[in-house]
């Protein structure tokens, strides 16, 4: 409830601590997911005051906020510098990789227009903000297999796949489940031969693979014959306040297909780079002040610590009995699967322990796993996570996750339609999920689940999950028994 009267700043610091004792730490690496730390006091500083120091401006109107322009020029330009372009690359910030995507998508529906709705293909393994910007704009996702066990897509595959309709397709440089680079060149040509767009998602790798030693990873960036857009998040491995991401072109028609202008209404004229209209300038003054607080050496060494931990684990797994990396991967990203015990058990076993490793289900053949994203901080908590996920995997063999009785059956049988979130809430409390207390207890069973279904209903039921998290039943007391 809004309060008649206002309340002080301290007393509303204090509720915001509060309520964040129940969130995952963001900082020191033992969460291995969402969040980059980078280690550093003060580069954090640059980044936070710069932030708040643009806190006000709307990037809305460049003409009414040229810093805005000037700060956007200069963050494009090093990001593209890095990344296979100059400083004429034509490039976007966004709020995130997502926005990025969605983009470089619209940019492709525009600028290659085909009979009827068109299509982008993606490698099952890309991300899902291919998918959702089909959904938004109108596009057909059109998926293929990756090498089961490369785990990178198969240009074979993708050159399959291609029609008359194709406006896109994808490479992921990395991938983010498993941390593997799909073979950009390969895929690229094979797009440039047929007329069609190819967009890199570097959103995890952007700001990693181009610091790490020469020759490590094939070329994936802009430079590459036939690659047309490529997307950076700079709130990934840029260590940049959240809300920060680059998306380069090839051209600047195709920036322009990613544009918005609104003149049909009687209000202001509007001109949009991003789906967002009004936004704070924070995220690109914090972006910015980052990279510069960190140069070019920061980053490399963040990199190396990065690869470095990534490496360390990858030994460690392989003298743990039961654990194993899928894929060989190229970042400092790694998933971990299980043919002796169950991996979302272990999970819940070595969150106990205050490790926070991000469960990814099976899908198409890929079995499921645990994936983590090691960044600098990683390095120094890595032994202790070893010996956690030593202790974990022994003390969790032959331990299957309490799916009650028939629940499996009965979830597929459920009418979603039906249930009023209440009743999903009760029922959801029935099986020991306590929406109150969220990453608590009840997580592998919610997991193994869903593993056990298709796509579709996975995702109804995921819907469904978000709107009872976010409806008053969630943390009536007593509702989640
Ligand atoms: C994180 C990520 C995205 C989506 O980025 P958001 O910033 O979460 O919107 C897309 N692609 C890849 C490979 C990613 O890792």
């Amino acid at each position: 409830m809004l309060p008649e009267s206002g309340r002080s700043t301290d007393d509303l610091l204090a509720e915001l601590s509060r309520l964040r004792e129940g969130d995952l730490p963001v900082r020191e690496g033992r969460v291995a997911a969402y969040v980059y730390d980078p280690g550093r006091p003060g580069v954090r500083e640059a980044g936070h005051r710069a932030y708040m120091e643009m806190v006000e401006v709307n990037g809305l109107d460049p003409t009414a906020f040229p810093s805005t322009v000037a700060l956007e020029r200069r963050v494009v330009g090093a990001v593209a510098s890095v990344l296979g372009g100059d400083a004429s690359t034509p490039g976007i910030f966004t709020s995130g990789g997502t926005e990025s995507i969605m983009l470089a998508v619209k940019a492709a529906r525009d600028t290659r227009p085909v009979r009827g709705r068109g299509e982008v293909v993606l490698p099952v393994t890309a991300h899902p903000a291919f998918r959702k910007a089909c959904h938004y704009l109108g596009l057909d996702p059109v998926t293929v297999p990756v090498d089961p066990e490369s785990l990178r897509a198969t240009p074979g595959a993708v050159a399959e796949a291609l029609t008359p309709r194709t406006v896109m397709v994808v490479a992921s440089a990395p991938s983010y489940p498993h941390g593997v680079v799909d073979p950009v060149a390969e895929i690229a040509a094979l797009a440039a031969g047929r007329g069609v767009l190819c967009h890199v998602d570097a959103c995890v790798g952007g700001w990693i693979l181009p610091w790490l030693e020469k020759g490590t990873v094939p070329p994936f960036d802009l430079s590459v014959p036939g690659v047309t857009s490529l997307s950076c998040d700079l709130h990934k491995y840029g260590y940049t306040p959240k809300g920060a991401s680059v998306v380069l072109f090839a051209d600047g028609r195709l920036r322009r297909g990613a544009y918005y202008a609104g003149a049909d209404w009687p209000g202001y004229t509007v001109i949009n780079s991003t789906v967002q209209s009004s936004k704070g300038a924070g995220p690109l003054a914090g972006a910015w002040a980052t990279l510069n607080a960190l140069g070019a050496s920061g980053y490399r060494e963040l990199a190396r610590e990065a690869m470095d931990a990534a490496r360390r684990l990858r030994e460690g797994v392989a003298g743990i009995p039961g654990l194993r990396v899928l894929g060989d991967p190229d970042a400092p990203l790694v998933a971990l699967a299980s043919d002796e015990v169950d991996v979302f058990v272990l999970a819940d076993e070595v969150a106990e322990s205050g490790w926070f490793l991000q469960p990814q289900l099976s899908y198409a053949g890929i079995p499921a796993n645990l994936h983590l994203t090691l960044t600098g901080v990683s390095l120094a908590g890595v032994d202790a996570l070893l010996e956690v996920l030593a202790g974990a995997v022994a003390a969790v063999r032959g331990v299957r996750p309490p799916v009650p009785e028939g629940l499996a059956e009965a979830v597929s049988a459920l009418d979603l339609s039906a249930l009023e979130d209440r009743e999903f809430v009760e029922l959801l409390a029935s099986v020991g999920v306590d929406l109150a207390a969220p990453g608590g207890s009840g997580t592998a069973v919610v997991n193994t689940v869903l593993d056990g279904l298709e796509p579709p209903l996975r995702e109804a039921l995921l819907l469904r999950f978000l709107s009872a998290l976010h409806s008053p039943h969630a943390d009536r007391p007593g509702a989640a028994g």
